[in-house]
């Protein structure tokens, strides 16, 4: 059945993505975004189409909308944007979750947070289960990002028990894709930009460190299939992709692709910057039947075809 659905950060990576599935399966889509790290050219193709809707907002303002379902991926995602404006990142996650709540609450709308690996910090435990609490610093400069997420959590489940709403929350880890922000910083986006540029590949500590990294059609497809399951399963589900690897195996694995003169650059580690990241999927295999089907070699293939496109080389 069609619905009237609002993406928050529409016009970012994962939000764009969302909203040509969800155009493409005959819904009805606004998309919300203030434009801060999201840009008009990621929904430009939609534009002009008679079920899309694109309405410059930021979350941390109330909103009156009629809608059936909300999506709330409203918030900076790569280190760098998350820590230009601290405080803002801070009342994104937080005032912007309140108002998206309270929204849905009037509506008596379904809505999923986009919630993050990031409230699990710097593990213990590996991989990493929805039941583990994490191992987060409240006051290190990934903070805001990692501790307004976590508030968030705790309001979409407060406004649950408290209001009944029909809540589900997706922990993402690390996806990467097409139309990710070249500047923005994060360790795809930087290496593939730099290898395609001819410069030194930029390895922060000594390259150890390991994450795991989803394509965005499959992150997409599980974020779907976990606002389509039943009323009353809350999450929290873990998304993302269980092939993992070292900093270093990225980016031989990009130069692999790419080729060129580009040499690897240490540079030191930021603070605060986890070990190792990998989930733990069984919930979402068990829940939502899904698994990601795209290896990492296909999606960096389809991403460095983008950035060359984008690049115009
Ligand atoms: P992104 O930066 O490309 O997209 C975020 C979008 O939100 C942008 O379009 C931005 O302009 C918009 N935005 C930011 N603040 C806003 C505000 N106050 N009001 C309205 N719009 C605002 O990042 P992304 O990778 O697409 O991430 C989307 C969501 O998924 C975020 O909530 C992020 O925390 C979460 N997430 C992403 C990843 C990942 O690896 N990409 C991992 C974990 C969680
Ligand atoms: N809100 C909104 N749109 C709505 C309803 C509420 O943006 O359609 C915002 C409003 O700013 C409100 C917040 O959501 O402060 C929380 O709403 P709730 O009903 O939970 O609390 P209250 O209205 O009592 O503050
Ligand atoms: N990283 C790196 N070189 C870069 C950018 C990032 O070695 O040019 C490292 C970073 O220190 C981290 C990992 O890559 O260990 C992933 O960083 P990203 O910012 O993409 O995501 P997050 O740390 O939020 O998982």
């Amino acid at each position: 059945m069609s619905k009237r659905i609002l993406v928050t950060g529409g016009a970012g990576f994962l939000g764009s993505h969302l909203c040509d599935v969800l155009i493409g399966a005959g819904h009805d889509v606004i998309c919300l975004d203030n434009f801060f790290t999201g840009a008009k050219a990621n929904v430009a193709h939609l534009l002009g189409h008679p079920r899309f809707e694109l309405m410059r907002h930021d979350v941390t303002f109330p909103l009156y909308v009629e809608v059936d379902a909300i999506y709330n991926l409203a918030c900076p995602a790569s280190p760098v944007h998350y820590q230009h404006d601290p405080v803002q990142t801070t009342k994104t996650s937080v005032h912007g979750a309140i108002n998206m709540l309270g929204l849905a609450k009037r509506l008596r709308a379904r809505i999923l947070q986009a919630s993050t690996s990031e409230v699990y910090g710097d593990p213990e435990i590996h991989p990493q289960p929805e039941s583990y609490w994490g191992r987060v610093n409240p006051i290190g400069p990934r903070s805001c990002y990692d501790e307004g997420k976590r508030c968030a959590e705790t309001l979409f489940f407060d406004y649950h028990r408290q209001h009944g709403l029909d809540i589900k929350v997706m922990r993402i880890f690390n996806t990467y894709g097409p139309r990710m922000h070249p500047g923005d910083g994060r360790v795809v986006s930087n290496f593939i930009v730099q290898a395609l540029k001819g410069e030194d590949i930029t390895i922060y500590g000594d390259g150890q460190q390991t994450r795991s990294f989803c394509y965005v059609d499959d992150l997409i497809t599980g974020m779907v299939a976990l606002m389509e399951t039943e009323k009353g399963f809350t999450g929290p589900v873990n998304i993302g992709n269980p092939g993992e690897f070292t900093m270093l195996a990225l980016a031989e694995a990009v130069l692999r692709q790419v080729g060129g003169p580009s040499k690897l650059r240490f540079m030191p580690l930021p603070q605060d910057d986890p070990r190792q990241r990998q989930p733990d999927i069984t919930l979402a295999a068990a829940k939502l039947g899904w698994a990601p089907r795209v290896p990492l070699d296909d999606g960096l293939a389809r991403t460095i075809a983008y950035f060359r496109t984008r690049l115009g080389g």
